[in-house]
């Protein structure tokens, strides 16, 4: 007999999930919000302009996920960006190549003394080897998480490490601050940016979420109320709102959301599981794209803002740098990613307000910009990025052997369970499928199909 599984959420953790859950043969249906899947991993295409929602690079280390590309025919999708980045402080921009030492020598934003400071940081991370691995931390990783970032580079280094640097790779990696993430996580960071080649996918990052979901079972605009459990290892009703109202019954249930929103949906989760998962800080973030009337490729592909100078935006993408495909010709789109404050404070104000601040803060860089302006469209994260303050990585460790265990037959999934990235996303997903294959036992616990998906359609 088929068993019935239930994945809350189709962002690219519940997606992943669904996908190998149906790889094993079983037939999950993955209940979705809103009314299209990707979550935050997801991308639309207006009058020809290609835009990212929220997650717009991707980067060489996300392995797994680059393999699965092959798997779903995607491999030719994923495109080298010139990985060109620059740090505007003011109007004047200072550009570097991130991964190249050699740059990074000539690098005109930074003093001669700052320099020296920042091959010294960067050697203090790479010293600390295994401690910096936040997925299987160390009692120095402990110790290195219990002040943040911004306390520990002005009791070492200074001010302008803090604002040229730290703040731009805590605002471009963590959509936070070196305030609100540890010494540990900026560390941990640093150390991977000197190798780091960036890529993206050149018909929109929401590509690999869109190709999974027509595979798969997906029902959109059908956010779940409530999962309750009808004994200790399910059955379970879930109680879906939305278009198509109904109570549902499963023997297994993943829940692949945002991890503040677990314990509102299961409200039977244990206390120590309630504890992490409402402890679990995320940053909202606002997107701001851009549409253009004419082509602007005169700068780099990442641009930081320094927050001394600019409030509302963190991060100015320019998209021509993702591929030719992303744009109509002659035209240039522009994505920006707010500085949490902004995005904030932002959260609720109408649409036409988000773009006007965003816009003026742009005109300041990039004179005339405004002028060039088709259309904007702002998406909205109240759970954009996991910021990892002080003892979130112990807390985390704590709560690792339950989160792995999952509770009964529901199982958790999504970034909630280490750090904001589509890798973790992804693989989070497909480690909590395998966990239902397991507990369902039968033939799913072994001698599974491989079911491979055809062409894509
Ligand atoms: C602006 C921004 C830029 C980013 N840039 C990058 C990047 O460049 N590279 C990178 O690796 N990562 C990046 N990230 C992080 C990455 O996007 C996320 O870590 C990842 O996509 C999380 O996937 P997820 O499946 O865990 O969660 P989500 O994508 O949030 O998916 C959760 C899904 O659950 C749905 N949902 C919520 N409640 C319910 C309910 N009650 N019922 C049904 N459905 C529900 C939501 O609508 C959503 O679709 C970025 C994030 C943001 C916000």
């Amino acid at each position: 007999m088929q068993s019935r599984v239930a994945i809350v959420g189709a962002g690219l953790s519940g997606l992943a999930a669904g996908y190998h859950l149906m790889t094993a043969g079983l037939s999950p249906i993955v209940f979705e919000a809103e009314d299209f899947v990707g979550g935050r991993s997801s991308s639309e295409e207006v009058d020809g302009f290609i835009i990212d929602k929220a997650a717009y690079t991707w980067p060489e280390f996300h392995r797994n996920l680059t393999a699965f590309l092959d798997q779903l025919g995607l491999e030719n999708d994923l495109v080298p960006t010139p990985g060109t980045s620059s740090t505007w402080r003011g109007h004047q921009e200072f550009s570097v190549k991130i991964g190249s030492p050699r740059d990074f020598l000539g690098y005109k934003l930074l003093s001669f003394k700052d320099k020296l400071d920042m091959i010294r940081l960067y050697l203090t991370a790479a010293a600390r080897g295994r401690a910096l691995n936040l997925a299987a931390p160390t009692a120095t990783s402990f110790r290195l998480e219990t002040e943040t970032a911004a306390t520990f580079l002005k009791r070492k280094y200074g001010e302008n490490i803090l604002e040229d640097i730290a703040y731009p790779i805590c605002a471009e990696i963590f959509l936070g601050t070196p305030e609100t993430n540890s010494r540990l996580a900026f560390l941990a960071t640093l150390k991977n940016l000197a190798w780091f080649k960036i890529f993206s996918l050149t018909q929109g990052m929401g590509t690999v979420a869109e190709r999974m979901g027509r595979d798969l079972d997906v029902r959109l605009a059908s956010p779940v109320r409530q999962v309750t459990p009808l004994s200790a290892e399910g059955p379970y009703h879930l109680d879906v709102g939305g278009e198509r109202p109904g109570k549902h019954e499963f023997d297994a249930v993943i829940l692949a959301v945002p991890a503040p929103l677990v314990p509102r949906i299961f409200r039977v989760c244990s206390p120590a599981l309630t504890k992490y998962f409402e402890n679990v800080e995320y940053a909202p973030s606002i997107v701001v794209a851009l549409a253009l009337d004419r082509r602007r490729p005169d700068t780099s592909f990442i641009n930081n803002l320094l927050r001394q100078d600019h409030r509302v935006v963190a991060t100015l993408t320019f998209d021509l740098h993702k591929g030719p495909r992303r744009c109509p010709p002659d035209k240039g789109l522009a994505t920006a990613v707010l500085s949490a404050a902004a995005s904030r404070d932002l959260m609720d104000a109408p649409d036409d307000r988000v773009s006007h601040e965003v816009l003026a803060e742009v005109d300041r860089s990039w004179p005339g910009f405004s002028g060039d302006l088709l259309f904007s469209r702002v998406y909205r994260w109240e759970h954009g990025a996991i910021q990892l303050g002080p003892g979130a990585i112990r807390r985390r460790h704590q709560a690792a052997r339950a989160l792995d265990a999952g509770q009964g037959n529901v199982f958790f999934a999504g970034d909630g369970v280490l750090k904001s990235s589509l890798e973790i996303a992804f693989n989070s997903g497909v480690r909590a499928a395998e966990k239902v294959l397991g507990h369902l036992g039968g033939p799913w616990a072994k001698d599974r199909p491989d079911v491979r998906p055809g062409p894509p359609g």
